[in-house]
């Protein structure tokens, strides 16, 4: 069953300047996306940093009002929502931060933290919260006795399992991890993958997981989207895009992963230059400026996102060479 159906999503953020400070432009920060999550299940965005992935989970949670396009949770609209519907809804949808941090209270105690979401939903008696607090942070691996402790007590890794706590708190049916392990060290991201896919087997809920690192998505994901530029380049089935990528710039992306054995060979051709300004995005193919395999259709047409001929139909890739990419 489908949790999440996002429609054409468009974020464009005006610039302001001037004397008169008016609009002088346009970011384009999310270009008309279109994907879906499906109940008890991982979705991982993948890009480099300001191709838009993170602007699309805050659009999802309401942080930010859409452009365009449409929102839909369990089968209802989401994309206007306010007032009490929207507090609603963000007892279903939860975020997890990439530095909890900034997103927990430094004058809070932990205690008070990850009662917080019980007092807002008006959940309990005070003692039931409190015993839900520790069951709470039984679960994430923390000790009864942070309750009484700041957040500047813990290191990163025990920061992201208390926010990682308070997410859940309220049993949600959707998390956004927005680069939810990105700051921490890599032994410290195992433990924190390990425990996400825990908590989701035993409560069921999907992920939306956004990372810059295709590694980190692949232990955790179902399906993976590729973002670029504001728009999604590639979708499929993990291992589909893993064995058989079809876009160059998911190609480039795999080829960036570290190999440990220094006897296999790339196959694929690395990224080149640097992604160009969502001010002022290349038309038709976004990734024209960096593609070693453009040609002048690339520059005159937009390619769409669709899958090729005797392929896997859920294998999806906006390129108009997909699948028989030579160099120019
Ligand atoms: Fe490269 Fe052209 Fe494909 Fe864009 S449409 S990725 S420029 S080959």
């Amino acid at each position: 069953m489908e949790i999440l159906k996002v429609e054409e999503l468009k974020m464009h953020f005006p610039v302001y300047g001037g004397i008169f400070y008016r609009q002088i432009a346009r970011v384009f920060a999310v270009d008309g996306v279109s994907f879906s999550i499906e109940a008890g299940k991982t979705l991982g965005l993948v890009g480099e940093s300001g191709c838009g992935k993170s602007t699309i989970g805050r659009a999802l949670l309401r942080l930010y009002e859409p452009t365009a396009g449409r929102i839909s949770f369990e089968g209802k609209d989401i994309t206007h929502l306010s007032g009490s519907s929207l507090r609603e809804l963000r007892s279903d949808m939860q975020m997890i931060f990439q530095d909890p941090f900034e997103s927990l209270n430094p004058r809070h105690t932990v205690g008070s933290i990850l009662e917080e979401p019980f007092q807002i939903h008006r959940w309990g008696t005070p003692l039931e919260r409190r015993q839900e607090v520790l069951r709470l942070l039984d679960r994430v691996g923390m000790p009864a006795d942070s309750v009484h402790k700041y957040p500047h007590e813990f290191s990163g890794g025990q920061r992201q399992r208390i926010g990682i706590a308070r997410a859940i708190a309220l049993k949600p049916k959707l998390i956004i991890c927005d680069e939810a392990v990105s700051a921490l060290d890599v032994s410290i991201q195992s433990q924190i993958l390990n425990l996400l896919v825990e908590l989701q087997q035993e409560m069921g809920m999907a992920y939306l997981f956004i990372a810059h690192d295709l590694s980190v998505i692949r232990h955790v994901s179902d399906q993976i989207a590729v973002m670029y530029l504001g728009r999604i380049v590639e979708i499929a089935e993990r291992d589909s895009l893993y064995k058989n990528p079809l876009h160059p710039y998911t190609q480039a992306l795999i080829a960036s992963i570290p190999v440990p054995d220094p006897r296999r060979r790339k196959t694929f051709t690395p990224l080149q230059g640097e992604v160009p300004s969502p001010l002022n995005p290349p038309p038709f193919c976004h990734f024209v400026e960096r593609c070693a395999y453009a040609q002048a259709v690339c520059s005159q047409q937009t390619p769409q996102l669709s899958s090729i001929d005797g392929s896997d139909p859920s294998h999806r890739v906006a390129c108009h060479f997909a699948g028989r990419l030579s160099h120019k």
